[in-house]
């Protein structure tokens, strides 16, 4: 499903460079759910937004579903970033002027579905992660946990391929942190890729498999 080989990547700051991405090799196959850790700057961030096209990479290869990623031009990668990803974020991300159900009915409007049909899309995701009681509240009036699972349910509406999720149980006590897992798990079992990053060791242990970045490397690929 993903694969990178040799992948490099530099920040250019002024005059300065910041490699942070030093020939990454990683495959993750369909259907996996996989942890990425690492120390704060280590680049686990960088690693997601390149692998789900929302930034780009200066050499080496990024094949997804056997696809070549390179030289695209932005639409191309929006729109295969839409049908292969969904993102969730450690701070949820959601608009605070929009309810939970329009919050997640609007990635439905961005591929210009009619409102209808969004609205009833994004109840039944809501529905699906427990809180479509919550349909017509501000992110604002939600718990933190209620706020994460509707930040999933807009991450799930486009029905993607694969999850990235960037320290989503970051902002979460411990119970709502396995809470959060446990959904991961469901949504895994149906089918869906996983990438977490995370720096917490018993959210790891909930994934198939932990992928170690240090130094701008993979240092290994562990199997529990
Ligand atoms: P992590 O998520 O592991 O904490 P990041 O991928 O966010 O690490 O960052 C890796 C390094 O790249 C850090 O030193 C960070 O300051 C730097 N960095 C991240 N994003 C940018 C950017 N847009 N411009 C310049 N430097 C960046
Ligand atoms: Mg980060």
């Amino acid at each position: 499903m993903i694969r990178l080989t040799n992948l490099h990547k530099s920040y250019t700051m002024g005059r300065n460079q910041l490699h942070v991405l030093k020939g990454i090799d990683l495959h993750v196959a369909e259907g996996e759910l996989v942890s990425v850790m690492g120390s704060s700057g280590s680049g686990k961030s960088t690693l997601l937004n390149v692998i789900g096209l929302l930034d780009t990479y200066d050499s080496g290869q990024y094949q997804l579903n056997n696809q070549p990623i390179q030289n695209m031009t932005e639409s191309r990668a929006a729109q295969l970033r839409n049908r292969f990803f969904g993102f969730v974020f450690q701070s949820f991300n959601l608009i605070p002027f929009k309810n939970a159900q329009e919050n997640v009915a609007l990635p439905l409007y961005y591929q210009k579905m009619g409102r209808k049909k969004r609205l009833r899309m994004a109840m039944e995701y809501l529905d699906k992660m427990g809180i479509r009681e919550w349909a017509d509240h501000l992110p604002g009036e939600l718990s933190g946990g209620q706020q994460q699972r509707c930040a999933i349910a807009r991450a799930m509406v486009t029905n993607p391929k694969v999850i990235l999720a960037d320290e989503p149980t970051g902002a979460l006590d411990t119970d709502t942190s396995y809470e959060m897992m446990a959904l991961m798990k469901n949504i895994n079992q149906e089918g869906v890729t996983i990438i977490i990053v995370t720096h917490e060791h018993d959210i790891s242990d909930r994934t198939d498999r932990v992928i170690r970045l240090k130094d701008g490397v993979i240092e290994n690929h562990q199997k529990p």
